[in-house]
């Protein structure tokens, strides 16, 4: 069995499972965030009485994070029905925006967009809290109101995204029916050169098989290439397996895997016992494929599809409007830290947004130096607009108010996000082209697509 089918066949209590069939799942966590979690709670209460009680209040994760730091009356609203939910099933796990548990939400716009506006329990983007606060571990079933719950197969667990009312049906019971997925392996060899990054990776492979390339269908990536990859790297190829249509993402468990959880789960008290999966020998794949890392360049995502795959050095025609690092994808404190790296010491010439996606990102960015000085002022001081307000902002639109969004028509932004589909950051004429940090820290500084090795010394 591949990884995907030894995960679900124990969380089923099989010997076996075979891709096609159906399998009653027994879920370990089940997220949800206030875009997808007051109409979870709904479906939750209409089917299992208003006085139902989850299955496990220890399981359920909630993570307000996309529209959140908006003046938007109904989005604020969304965060007060999490907590009333929260406080009702004595939940343990919620990363509530404020601090008093029965105060309510409410966006200050008088005070900017940029200094922070949330109390000390608040985390930030979902995907990327969930590792952070021991929320994933190796061999579990986690699934969750969003479809790049994928990211946490970098943890080697089955993860993936589901809708409110299967949710609704997981809060009563803990479990999940779904069909095996057939599983496409990518065996990653050789080094990423200078320059090139993980997510040049998963864009390269994405413009490989097709934005519906590998439809309801594991990603399983193996090879020394992967085993390179820190956890951050693997995450951001996790993260867009959602993107090529992916079931699931899958990474083998190894000792960095190990290292990373171990920590996590002791800083935050959470459940430490884990048990991962282990490739068999005999495991068959509907798809397998060898991609030389050494081989890839700097590679962008055109409008209007994660698939529309061209080089860096190919685009440089290209003009811009916009340049946007963030979301769960590339808003990760190793995302900033290459971001800075290209434009320190030099200016923007283009409306550059920054937006970490974890509370934990901005501290970590305030305290990393580069020659003395806080990764963060080197963002601030090259013209980037960096927000403390962590959250998903314009990576997918969200109301008016949102930090980044594109509320003009037709224009251009680059973008270290993940998901580029007409309207994805706003405007429903803007275009959005996705990079790596690098790419769209060297694009932010010329105004145009650009290759970053042309900048990077
Ligand atoms: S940052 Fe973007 S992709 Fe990630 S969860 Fe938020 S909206 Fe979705």
């Amino acid at each position: 069995m591949t990884l995907t089918e030894k995960l679900l066949a124990r969380a089923s209590g099989k010997a076996r499972v075979q891709p096609g069939e159906n399998a009653w799942v027994n879920v370990d966590v089940l997220m949800t965030h206030d875009v997808c979690g007051p109409g979870t709670i709904g479906v939750f209460k209409r089917e299992f009485g208003k006085d139902a009680k989850v299955w496990d209040r220890s399981k359920v994760v909630i993570i307000p994070d996309h529209y959140i730091f908006t003046a938007d009356s109904m989005s604020n609203r969304n965060v007060d029905i999490l907590r009333d939910f929260v406080r009702e099933q004595g939940l343990e796990y919620f990363y509530d925006v404020i601090d008093d548990p029965n105060g309510s939400w409410h966006f200050d716009p008088t005070k900017g967009q940029l200094k922070q506006q949330y109390g000390k329990h608040f985390a930030g983007v979902c995907h990327t809290t969930l590792p952070w606060k021991g929320h994933l571990r190796p061999g579990e079933v986690l699934v969750g109101t969003d479809s790049h719950t994928c990211m946490a197969g970098a943890f080697n667990q089955f993860a993936t995204g589901i809708g409110n009312t299967d949710a609704g049906f997981v809060l009563g019971t803990g479990k999940i029916l779904l069909k095996v997925p057939e599983s496409m392996r990518f065996f990653c060899e050789g080094e990423m050169q200078p320059g090139v990054m993980a997510k040049d990776v998963i864009l390269h492979v994405i413009g490989d098989i097709g934005f519906d390339g590998a439809t309801y269908r594991a990603m399983q990536w193996e090879g020394p290439g992967v085993n390179a990859m820190n956890m951050d790297d693997r995450m951001t190829i996790a993260n867009m397996a959602i993107e090529a249509g992916g079931k699931n993402a899958i990474f083998p468990y190894d000792e960095k895997t190990g290292a990373y959880v171990r920590e996590r789960v002791a800083e935050n008290g959470t459940k430490s016992d884990f048990e991962p999966v282990e490739p068999d020998a005999d495991q068959q794949f509907v798809f397998d494929k060898k991609y030389d890392l050494s081989k890839l360049e700097p590679t962008v995502a055109c409008h209007p599809d994660p698939g529309q795959r061209k080089l860096a050095r190919e685009l440089t025609g290209v003009k811009l409007d916009r340049a946007y690092i963030g979301s769960c994808t590339g808003g990760k404190t190793s995302d900033f830290l290459a971001f800075a790296r290209v434009v320190n010491g030099r200016s923007v010439k283009i409306h550059t947004f920054g937006v970490p996606a974890t509370t934990k990102v901005v501290a970590e960015l305030k305290a990393a130096q580069i020659g003395g000085k806080s990764v963060w002022s080197i963002l601030e001081n090259a013209g980037v607009q960096m927000t403390e307000n962590a959250s998903c902002a314009a990576c997918l639109g969200g109301p008016q108010d949102t930090f980044g969004r594109m509320n003009e028509k037709a224009l251009k932004c680059i973008s270290a996000t993940n998901r580029n589909f007409p309207g994805r950051m706003g405007h429903k004429e803007s275009q959005v082209f996705l990079a790596s940090p690098y790419t769209v820290a060297a694009s932010a500084l010329t105004g145009h697509i650009t290759d970053p090795r042309e900048v990077l010394a």
